[in-house]
């Protein structure tokens, strides 16, 4: 079964007295362990088909369904619940809670889905080590280099054991070496784990590691293939 399924997706918003089209008619699937680039030009609507994707925000027309399950059929709260506990999201800028150690930060998902204490340290200690970051973990995210940054985020994407990553520009603000290395680590989760991984990028060296390329532009699909190596 398809983990993701979007089906003709449309997301329109109003500007003044006209509509801003920022996905039109798009379609995408992913099967667990698929890893799938999104490229394309800024303002191709990348990052809105993955906001879409990950149940962060409802189409204007089309469906969205993960692991079957239609979301416009889903209530607030369900919603929420499918987000938390299904998906996992990695952001450009990190997105973690500067009051937060990393330790806390990472487990803040399972945390809020009131897993037990002795789990949330049990997960953490496990994924810290994974991520390279079991001596950081009593730092503050200020005190992390970037790479560092995207690896505690990444780690906190995955703590909950997501069916999805939705990943939208995760080394645009990396280094060369460190945008490496976060790669290599959603590559080896995705292989480990089967996790789907949706992940937009404007970086062709990404997009070359990837199983299937989706290029967008001014809001539609223009090619889908596999990555052409350059
Ligand atoms: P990309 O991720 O490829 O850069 P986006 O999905 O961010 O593209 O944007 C696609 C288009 O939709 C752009 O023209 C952008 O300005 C517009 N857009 C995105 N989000 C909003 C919003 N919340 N309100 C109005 N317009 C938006």
């Amino acid at each position: 079964m398809a983990i993701l399924q979007a089906t003709n997706v449309t997301k329109s918003y109003p500007q003044g007295d006209r509509l801003i089209e920022a996905v039109r008619g798009v379609s995408v699937s992913l099967v667990a362990g698929e890893f799938v680039a999104v490229v394309g030009p800024s303002g191709g609507g990348k990052s809105t088909l993955l906001h879409l994707c990950g149940a962060m925000d409802q189409p204007t027309n089309g469906e969205v369904r993960l692991e079957g399950q239609l979301l416009s059929a889903l209530d607030d709260d369900q919603l929420t619940r499918v987000r938390r506990d299904r998906v996992g999201f990695v952001f450009q800028f990190f997105n973690l809670l500067p009051t937060l150690t990393v330790a806390q930060n990472i487990g803040l998902p399972l945390m809020l889905s009131g897993r037990s204490e002795s789990e949330v340290v049990r997960r953490v200690t496990e994924l810290s080590s994974r991520v390279g970051l079991s001596s950081r973990m009593e730092h503050y995210p200020q005190q992390l280099s970037g790479g560092e940054a995207q690896r505690a985020a990444i780690a906190r994407a995955v703590v909950h054991k997501p069916v999805m990553v939705i990943a939208d520009e995760p080394t645009g603000n990396l280094d060369s070496d460190n945008g490496a290395s976060v790669l290599e680590l959603l590559h080896e989760l995705n292989e480990r784990s089967s996790t789907a991984i949706l992940l937009a990028t404007h970086d062709t060296k990404v997009a070359e590691t990837s199983h299937r390329v989706i290029e967008m532009r001014d809001g539609k699909v223009v090619a889908v293939g596999p990555p052409v190596i350059t």
